[in-house]
């Protein structure tokens, strides 16, 4: 005799599956004012976007426990595209804080052209993208995650590590941060590239990298290498949108530092594909890398030896 299956439910009815109800944070009246504002932030930061490619315009701002705001949109310059919560995410620890003082982070989400007053109460696309996601709950899950509420007003405010049930996570040892260096470099760019180098997040390779570009105007913006989800934001393309964010893609020189020596190595790793994120802008920037004896080799960005894109 062929006995039943074990029946392991009284119930007569279908099983339809429940979805998870994920719980909102109750926060202060000043703390979502405070929300309410970072909102505000990203949708500004928006406008920044540049996205030749989805005409998807995202903004992001992730809030620090000292009350700065950084803000990013998001950024198509390779065929890699740079999402808003992730580059929001790199200027906050380019800019020396660390994971566990990121507070919050907002985002905000409309097609390029859209009213942003009625793109205020979409709801369907006013939500991260699922590698955003993963990339704020591995910096930090405990950040609050920022979602206008269906009025496109108010917010609702979530905790990352409960957006994520059964959240993809992999134990690590922590890896600590390079000391920053001793003494300022005597070229400027260099001397941000190696502070920037010492702020990377980058749990996977343990490899820092940093970056810094030179506009024509002189001003200098940095980038790091952050390694989160699937997919690592590369410093090259982080000083880029910095310097965009600001208005500025006229770039004269750029720094790449990877290595943990003071005097820094030619990243592991590095491709055209982080230095098309320049190229595209700045066809005729220069590009300066390690000579691994303490100085630094400039070629032009179109010129970069290929055996320097694939050295070990
Ligand atoms: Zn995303």
């Amino acid at each position: 005799m062929i006995s039943a299956r074990p029946h392991v439910c009284n119930h007569s009815h279908t099983h339809a599956p429940t979805p998870p109800v994920v719980s909102q944070v109750q926060c202060s009246e000043e703390e979502l004012g405070q929300y309410r504002d970072l909102v505000d932030r990203a949708v500004e930061a928006r406008t920044h976007a540049y996205t030749p490619n989805s005409h998807s315009m995202v903004g992001s701002s992730v809030l620090a426990q000292d009350g700065k705001v950084y803000s990013s949109g998001n950024f198509e310059l390779t065929p890699y595209a740079d999402h808003g919560e992730q580059l929001a995410l790199a200027f906050a620890l380019a800019d020396g804080q660390k994971p566990k003082d990121l507070k919050a982070c907002a985002v905000f989400v409309a097609k390029e052209g859209a009213s942003v007053e009625e793109a205020r109460t979409k709801q369907s696309s006013m939500t991260s993208c699922g590698n955003c996601r993963q990339a704020i709950f591995e910096i930090n899950p405990e950040m609050h995650e920022i979602l206008l509420a269906s009025d496109g007003y108010n917010v609702e405010v979530y905790r990352a590590g409960d957006m994520l049930p059964k959240a993809y996570h992999r134990d690590r040892p922590e890896v600590p941060n390079l000391a920053p260096p001793s003494s300022d470099h005597p070229d400027p760019l260099v001397a941000q590239a190696l502070i920037a180098r010492s702020r990377s997040f980058v749990p996977r390779t343990n490899e820092p990298v940093g970056a810094a570009v030179e506009t024509v105007d002189g001003k200098i913006y940095t980038g790091i290498r952050v390694e989160t989800s699937s997919f690592s934001t590369q410093a090259e393309r982080v000083a880029m949108a910095n310097a965009m964010m600001h208005g500025e893609h006229q770039i004269k020189r750029m720094v790449i530092v990877g290595g943990s020596s003071a005097e820094g190595e030619i990243p592991k790793r590095l491709s055209w594909d982080a230095l098309q994120a320049v190229a595209q802008q700045s066809p005729q920037a220069e590009v300066l890398l390690p000579d691994g004896h303490g100085g630094f080799v400039s070629n032009p960005i179109a010129q970069v030896p290929g055996y320097l894109l694939t050295h070990s």
